[in-house]
């Protein structure tokens, strides 16, 4: 068994570790940020990649007023589906009076953004999308974070904590060899281990055992850190909060955006010809950046889409929880039918497909080009179903009798998917100050323990885009800030 120790420890190398280990590097402390994957990355790398914030300079460069009080004011008119419930108000408000300089700061480490892109029910423009793909920020901010001299350790995974007379000194970690090593931390432990959307036990306990049998985007999400913390005496909030939407598969051949660095020169001269050339000339080019799982719209149901199961059957009102009820479908598995009045709509804002990398939203055009595995069209609704592999009378019948029948649907038909459900994130986080301490037995803060993204969300509801990544790289942080100010005097690194 070896020791170590470092004024902050961050447990974690997804966006909120990696802000957290700069953070406090910058501060002049010594850190050592452990991570069990062989890579930096976490949910962070597989995500769209979208912010959402105010007062940034691109809302400066399009002429839109904004601020962090209209931010907060707008944010819970996207949690409807989660109330009466409560959110946390300190976090909300201290997301949202930082996410304008976490914009800025990321922006300094190379990172490039285009936007702002609209999403209603926000009142103004503050979506940014991430310039190639959310793998910038872990290449900048993974870059950032050695060059400060924080000590990486990969395959490193923490599994208990270090306590003495109630206050975290340090972790335990497992190297990939079985070795143990003990890290410890002068000033704090900042948790930044992600969440439990692939952990089976602690989805049965916190939102259900249905949901517990959906596989998760990410299969790391084992809520390691959430563990740790319930031993202490910690508690999770919202632990029943779960993002859950219907996805298309990501493809299974690389495509260009996972090949291309994301090198400052590529994503400038990106940028330079989002904001400069026609759309129509470069969504072929950049569509090719649909790479990783998106989430249809649910507008695509309120216009008349419909949802089938691979027997070709509707089961459900689309409109209401389609992705509830893929659960009890064969392999959690379904396509999304329609025809070509509703493919012409759904090709310009705000009938879009889903979010996208870079442009922010995909129409039918950018998957039917780019998304040829997903994307099928038939002039029969018989020859689309042979394209389905799914029974032409059960579809043929399914179609016949849908809402709205009597209207009629035009050749051709389209189909998207399979899509099927996956749980994207489990939103509990641990109970935390607006310090981001972790709080402990009887809600005392926990000396030396400090939680940030989503292991930190402390009941805050995130819904809308971009608001986990602010939240991850914003809480981040600051947590990396409060766990360095605990060193008195920096010990040299
Ligand atoms: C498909 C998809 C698309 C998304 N798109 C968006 C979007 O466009 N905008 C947005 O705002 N949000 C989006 N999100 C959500 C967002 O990606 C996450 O909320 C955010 O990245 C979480 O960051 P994090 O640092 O908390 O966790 P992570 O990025 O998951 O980092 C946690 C890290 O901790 C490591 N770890 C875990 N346990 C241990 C341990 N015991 N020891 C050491 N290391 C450990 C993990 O391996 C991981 O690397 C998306 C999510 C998904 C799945």
């Amino acid at each position: 068994m070896s020791e170590h120790e470092a004024d902050v420890v961050v447990v974690g190398g997804g966006g909120s570790g990696l802000a957290a280990a700069i953070e406090a590097a910058t501060l002049g402390r010594s850190v050592i940020l452990v991570e069990k994957n062989p890579a930096l990355g976490g949910t962070t790398a597989r995500s769209v990649g979208s912010i959402t914030a105010s007062n940034t300079p691109h809302q400066t460069a399009a002429g839109v007023k904004d601020s962090p009080q209209d931010h907060f004011n707008d944010m819970p008119l996207f949690a409807a589906k989660w109330m009466p419930r409560s959110d946390n108000e300190a976090l909300r408000r201290l997301l949202t009076e930082n996410v304008p300089e976490t914009v800025r700061w990321l922006m300094s480490m190379g990172v490039v953004f285009f936007g702002p892109l609209p999403e209603p029910p926000h009142r103004r423009p503050r979506m940014h999308s991430v310039l190639p793909t959310s793998r910038a920020y872990i290449y900048f901010l993974g870059r950032r974070a050695r060059e400060l001299g924080v000590d990486i350790r990969l395959a490193t995974r923490a599994r208990r904590f270090v306590v003495d007379n109630g206050a975290v000194k340090g972790v335990v970690c497992e190297g990939s060899s079985g070795t143990e090593l003990t890290l410890f931390a002068r000033g704090g432990v900042v948790l930044a281990s992600g969440d439990y959307s692939a952990n089976p036990e602690l989805k049965a306990k916190y939102i259900s055992p249905r949901i517990a049998s959906v596989a998760p985007v990410n299969p790391t999400s084992t809520g390691d850190g959430h563990l740790m913390a319930l031993e202490l005496g910690s508690r999770v909030l919202n632990g029943d909060v779960f993002p859950f939407y219907i996805r298309f598969s990501s493809p299974s051949t690389k495509k260009l955006a996972q090949l291309l660095p994301p090198w400052r020169v590529i994503t400038k001269s990106m940028k330079w010809a989002l904001d400069n050339l026609p759309s129509g000339m470069l969504r072929p080019f950049v569509m090719d950046f649909l790479t990783t799982v998106l989430a249809p719209s649910p507008k695509l149901f309120t216009a008349g889409a419909i949802l089938v199961n691979l027997k070709g059957e509707r089961f459900t009102d689309e409109t209401k929880d389609a992705s509830d009820a893929l659960v009890d479908q064969p392999e959690h598995a379904g396509f999304i039918v329609f025809d070509q009045q509703i493919a012409k709509r759904f090709s310009a804002w705000p009938y879009y497909i889903s979010t996208a990398p870079s442009f922010g939203y995909a129409y039918c055009q950018d998957y039917k080009r780019s998304r040829k595995d997903i994307y099928h069209e038939a002039a029969t609704v018989s020859a689309l179903a042979d394209k389905l592999k799914v029974p032409a009378s059960a579809l043929e019948n399914t179609i016949k009798q849908r809402p709205n029948g009597e209207s009629t649907w035009r050749a051709p038909f389209h189909a998207l998917g399979p899509v099927k459900i996956l749980l994207t994130l489990a939103d509990g986080g641990l109970d935390v100050t607006d310090r981001l301490e972790v709080r402990g037995k009887n809600g005392e803060p926990i000396l030396g323990l400090f939680a940030a993204g989503s292991v930190g969300q402390g009941g805050l509801l995130l819904e809308g885009h971009g608001h986990h990544i602010g939240w991850a790289f914003t809480s981040g942080r600051l947590a990396g800030r409060y766990a360095a100010h605990r060193v008195v005097s920096p010990s040299a690194s």
